[in-house]
């Protein structure tokens, strides 16, 4: 199985500005990882990462498709606090299945800047939804790709759809770029606001003219659908200059319905990204200042209310 990386060692500020560890065990040693060129804005968020555990606390789905190392919450606080991330989404990965306390947990650590997606099935009642509300979430993820299982159940994923629509809530979905024809005429029929996942994993060598990426585009200009222009690590390799023509172009059609994240840890990742060059590409991508407060502060903010 693919192992995500070890986020173990990060560190954290101390008052006077240095960094102490805290802790774990080595592999991210943020004191020796450079920091962005790219000043973030303040208020910017991370819309797309993940908490991993740690398993002592938050054990792994027993038929889970990955076993990733911990990344618990103080990790991906360490990693922001370096990087200058203000706010974050953390998502639900598919490793702690419908198990969503490790994410509750890490949201509940600072309310005012966190808030969740979801992993749930049929058995989630109206009062489960509403714990989940009230511990932050915002929004349901559905896994489509093939490494993670491919299609859910529809029936399922029609019934929560009917539980979730009238909540203010909205779909996250995780599809593979030769899922998007396929399955465009059903995302176009969803009753709800949805965000399609790492650029749809559209691979970058394919360019814009592919046919998956055109279709994409033709779902981005529909009034419900956001798109999230992570993943670059994802569809490209370093320096993910591939992937900067694809986000841009997002950028440019979706303007206000645009996310950012750094998809931390990278479970299933092909190579160890540096979260700083992540960052890096979005002046890339979004050349003035106003796009940039738009992708990482103004929409993150209106989808998820904080
Ligand atoms: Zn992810």
């Amino acid at each position: 199985m693919p192992v995500a990386r070890s986020v173990a060692g990060a560190a954290q500020s101390a008052p006077d500005g240095t960094e102490r560890d805290i802790g774990m065990s080595a592999a991210l040693d943020l004191s020796k990882r450079r920091r962005p060129a790219f000043r973030l804005p303040p208020g910017a968020c991370d819309a797309h990462c993940h908490v991993f555990g740690p398993a002592a606390t938050f054990p792994y789905a027993p038929n889970r498709r990955y076993t990733p190392e911990d990344a618990p919450k103080e990790a991906l606080a360490a990693l922001h606090r370096h990087l200058g991330i203000e706010r974050a989404v953390i998502v639900q990965a598919s490793c702690h299945g419908t198990d969503n306390r490790a994410m509750l947990d890490c949201i509940a650590s600072d309310p005012q800047r966190y808030r969740g997606v979801a992993i749930v099935d049929d058995s989630f009642t109206d009062k489960d939804y509403d714990t989940l509300h009230a511990g932050g979430v915002r929004g349901v993820r559905f896994n489509f790709v093939r490494h993670l299982g491919g299609a859910p159940d529809m029936a399922v994923f029609r019934r929560v759809i009917d539980r979730i629509k009238d909540r203010g809530w909205h779909l996250v979905l995780h599809l593979d770029a030769s899922d998007i024809v396929p399955l465009s005429e059903m995302i176009r029929s969803l009753p709800l606001p949805f965000v399609i996942d790492h650029m749809g994993r559209v691979p970058a060598t394919e360019g814009i003219a592919q046919p998956a990426f055109g279709a994409l585009l033709a779902l981005v200009r529909l009034e419900r659908c956001w798109i999230k222009v992570c993943g670059s690590e994802r569809i490209s390799m370093p320096p993910y200059r591939e992937a900067v023509p694809i986000a841009a172009a997002l950028v440019e059609e979706s303007r206000d319905r645009v996310l950012w994240g750094t998809d931390f840890p990278h479970p299933n990742s092909t190579h160890d990204p540096d979260e700083a060059d992540l960052v890096d590409l979005v002046p890339q991508f979004a050349p003035d200042a106003a796009a940039q407060q738009r992708v990482l502060v103004d929409n993150p903010a209106r989808l998820y209310g904080c």
